[in-house]
């Protein structure tokens, strides 16, 4: 059974991108051009194309393993098997929080903003490896923002509650806009960067050669971008999924943050099966840092495959 998924006005939906454009012939016969890790710890550049991108760590947390947050409804003793199994703690789980930038010449596009300080020391590391990639706040021209939680959005502010990047147009689907500006705790955020919102639907072209992708279930408009150059192509998937292990093996686990559980486990079980057979190249915000690789598919088992190694 097809999974659900909106169906976009521009006609362009999960589906079809990871379907048409997994399976071209040129995509499978062209290895990424990945160049080596950068020497800083917090900026990983590698290629798309002829485009530089750049995982920029924010900051990453660590929970209790307590049916709280992932697999809920399950018991630990389920999560732990899995964690377990993959060669992780089985008492903790522990998520990264990496916002992706795309360099295109004078454009350069922040995908995410991370936690800013809306999560304490978790997150707001993302001023200091934009500067450590030599980068200033002013020369963000872009931002992509795939949904309106804390750990996404909370980085459009700075520390004295100004626009942190004062040049960027903002752009998040229009059905997310609308989800951000009821929530009463993000308030002081949408006041400072309403002048700067512009909103898409789902399948618009976003900036050059990057396409809005509704991936339904987590927030009303959540969004993932594919980014294209030449024959590579890049799906930075969102919050789709949170744990390389346990979302990946478990797409039908409910995850705590999901807006709407039936739907957002469609959308993972969508997306493994379909990066799976499209060898479909992905990025995640929380799965370990950089984040970067495929999900591979070996009988029922589904699993995450990073293309440069954590760190
Ligand atoms: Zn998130």
């Amino acid at each position: 059974m097809i999974p659900h998924f909106k169906i976009a006005a521009a006609g362009l939906v999960l589906s079809a991108v990871l379907i048409g454009g997994g399976c071209s012939k040129a995509q499978e016969s062209s290895a990424p051009s990945t160049t080596a890790p950068a020497a800083n710890a917090d900026v990983t550049r590698f290629k798309i194309g002829s485009l530089e991108a750049i995982a920029l760590r924010d900051g990453g947390l660590t929970v209790p393993n307590d049916n709280k947050v992932l697999g809920v409804g399950r018991t630990p003793e389920d999560v732990a098997a899995v964690l377990t199994g993959a060669g992780l703690p089985g008492d903790q789980i522990s998520l990264s929080i990496q916002p992706l930038l795309i360099r295109d010449g004078d454009r350069l596009v922040l995908i995410d903003t991370g936690a800013g300080a809306a999560f304490g020391p978790v997150g707001g590391k993302l001023p200091a490896s934009l500067a450590a990639a030599g980068i200033a706040p002013d020369e963000i021209t872009d931002i992509l923002i795939s949904h309106s939680h804390g750990d996404h959005v909370g980085g459009l502010v700075n520390a004295s509650g100004a626009l942190a990047f004062p040049r960027a147009t903002i752009r998040m689907a229009a059905a997310e806009w609308t989800f951000m500006q009821a929530n009463a705790e993000l308030k002081s955020i949408v006041d400072v960067i309403t002048p700067r919102v512009e909103t898409f639907a789902p399948g618009a072209e976003v900036a050059p050669g990057i396409t809005a992708i509704a991936i339904e279930g987590h927030t009303p408009g959540h969004s993932g971008y594919e980014i294209v150059s030449g024959t590579e192509r890049l799906l930075y998937a969102g919050d789709a999924m949170h744990h390389s292990v346990v979302s990946v093996q478990h797409p039908e686990w409910k995850i705590l943050f999901d807006d709407n559980a039936p739907v957002a486990t469609a959308s993972r079980e969508a997306l493994d099966a379909r990066a799976a057979d499209g060898h479909t190249r992905l990025y995640f915000v929380h799965f370990p840092y950089p984040g970067l690789g495929h999900i591979t598919r070996t009988g029922d088992v589904y699993r995450w495959v990073p293309e440069i190694p954590a760190s």
